[in-house]
């Protein structure tokens, strides 16, 4: 999903997500089409937690993020730790993620492309 037709293909004209957003674990939807505006941007995110604990603290460069300019955008969406000054955010009904982060000094959230699935 990190190729740019991949990407292009999920976004029209103004950016905005055509299609709606889905936790990849479970049938929890995240976002309605429209709602969110890809944006290019570095973030590490740690990877989605295993069970294996020597895999927590690693992360994974991200560039391609859905930016929700307000939390109530989201249909659901649940948070999972804060670190300095952003919460990660995770599925709401599984609980699995991280799947982005939600920045508390902007008060905006970001979803990557590449831990959501898009139908
Ligand atoms: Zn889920």
């Amino acid at each position: 999903m990190s190729t740019e037709t991949d990407k292009n293909s999920l976004a029209d004209q103004d950016k905005k997500n055509n299609s709606k957003v889905y936790c990849t674990f479970c049938p929890s939807k995240m976002l309605n089409a429209g709602a969110a505006r890809l944006v290019n941007i570095e973030f590490n995110l740690p990877y989605v937690q295993r069970k294996r604990d020597d895999e927590v603290d690693q992360k994974e460069l991200l560039t391609d993020f859905w930016l929700v300019e307000d939390m109530y955008t989201f249909e659901n969406i649940g948070v999972s730790q804060t670190v300095d000054n952003v919460k990660y955010l995770a599925c709401a009904d599984c609980e699995r993620g991280p799947v982005g982060w939600h920045d508390l000094t902007t008060k905006k959230s970001y979803i990557a492309l590449s831990r959501v699935k898009h139908e």
